[in-house]
């Protein structure tokens, strides 16, 4: 063992392993040796190695041919803890997860104010009960999951409308008052990595995550890692002109696609419509308060076959299969993931967007993509934003035992 900690990992060739096992899961020497392109030696040597610190260890897999199980590598999951948060409505969703994506933790810490220094102090204060109980090496960084534009190089939040936050150093804050490395990412883009990894999205190296809540928000994901753009602002799909000369939007421009699709654009035209006397189930009572009404039940009756609800729906779900096809046209994804709970509650909006994108992208192109729902509830944020803190640091002498909790 002593000898294993003085060998270290100069050349990097345990860090790309256990890398490689992360995001692509069990595999065999061969397939590892291609990926990593290291030397069989190295690979060897490596790998004896990780063994023998328990992160790494053998498995049998069930040939498909029938015959002798293969032997293959994988991760040792509970070896090490990581912690993600996901900042909701002046909440954040704590998440503690096993290297494999497993959830071990779960704590939901409310803040007071609707203000940075708030929400900060809430997760300072609940985080040493809540790792306490923890009986594992949890690894010294955090991700941290955020709506708005988020630098992601700086951990700053530029800009969020949801938060009506602009220019928050949000990493840094975090950073000092937990003493951890902190990553801080758009919550679209963390749900999604943890979809691309653990959830409808595990069997595609390359795919589009699209969150349709309240606003709309995308992940673009390469090779299982999530691209970034300049500042990480590559995904901001619910900012896309649809209409030229649609309703203003916070971003400052007109007939952005989540003025038109999102759930508050549908809510808007549902009540329109239902002002201007036009029949649907529903109104329901005579002293009905319109006002009150919200997308799953709008996503519902469209379902139901409501005239209105599903015109509504389906004027919405259009918007988004143009951008899909657009999507598809630009980047030939292998799939599409949907997520939020307006796909999740209305199977009706899915079938248009699905049709629109169909008929509208390129057909070869659209016949590659696959459609998926998205499978995780609302664990993904700290799931994919803890995973990306460990892209991000995940290093050799982070995992030694030495340096664990
Ligand atoms: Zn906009």
């Amino acid at each position: 063992m002593q000898d294993s900690l003085r060998t270290g990992d100069q050349k990097g060739s345990k860090t790309a392993i256990l890398q490689m096992l992360r995001l692509h899961g069990t595999m065999s020497r061969i397939e590892l040796m291609r990926r990593t392109e290291l030397s069989r030696a190295t690979i060897s040597l490596a790998i004896s190695e990780l063994i023998e610190l328990k992160l790494v260890r053998e498995t049998e897999v069930r040939q498909s041919t029938g015959g002798r199980p293969a032997t293959s590598l994988e991760l040792v999951p509970d070896s090490h803890i990581i912690l993600g948060a996901d900042l909701n409505d002046q909440m954040w969703i704590l998440g503690a997860f096993d290297l494999l994506g497993n959830t071990v933790g779960k704590l939901q810490i409310p803040y007071s104010r609707p203000v940075p220094e708030a929400a900060v102090q809430a997760l300072t204060e609940a985080l040493p009960q809540f790792i306490q109980h923890l009986d594992k090496s949890i690894l010294p960084v955090i991700g941290l999951g955020v709506p708005g534009l988020v630098d992601t190089y700086r951990g700053l939040i530029r800009s969020s409308a949801v938060l009506g936050w602009q220019n928050v150093e949000l990493g840094e804050m975090v950073e000092r008052n937990l003493g951890r490395s902190t990553v801080v990412l758009n919550r679209s883009r963390a749900r999604g990595l943890s979809e691309c990894r653990y959830g409808a999205g595990k069997e595609y190296d390359h795919m589009i995550y699209i969150g349709v809540d309240t606003g709309i928000g995308a992940g673009i994901y390469v090779n299982r890692e999530l691209i970034h753009g300049a500042i990480g602002g590559a995904g901001e799909i619910g900012h896309t002109t649809v209409d030229a000369d649609g309703p203003l939007c916070l971003c400052g421009n007109h007939g952005c696609l989540q003025m038109l699709a999102a759930a508050p654009a549908i809510e808007q035209d549902t009540r329109r419509l239902l002002r201007q006397g036009e029949p649907s189930t529903l109104l329901g009572q005579p002293d009905r308060d319109i006002q009150l009404l919200k997308f799953p039940e709008i996503g519902a009756a469209a379902d139901q076959g409501d005239p209105l609800a599903l015109r509504v729906v389906e004027q919405a779900a259009t918007y988004l299969g143009i951008v899909m096809a657009n999507l598809v046209n630009l980047l030939n994804p292998q799939a599409i993931i949907l997520g939020g709970p307006v796909p999740k509650a209305c199977n009706s909006f899915v079938q248009t967007a699905v049709k629109v994108m169909r008929q509208r992208s390129m057909n070869l192109l659209s016949a590659a993509t696959a459609i998926r729902i998205g499978t995780f509830d609302d664990i993904g944020g700290s799931l994919g934003a803890a995973n990306f803190a460990l892209d991000r640091h995940l290093s050799f002498s982070h995992l030694l035992p030495a340096q664990g909790k």
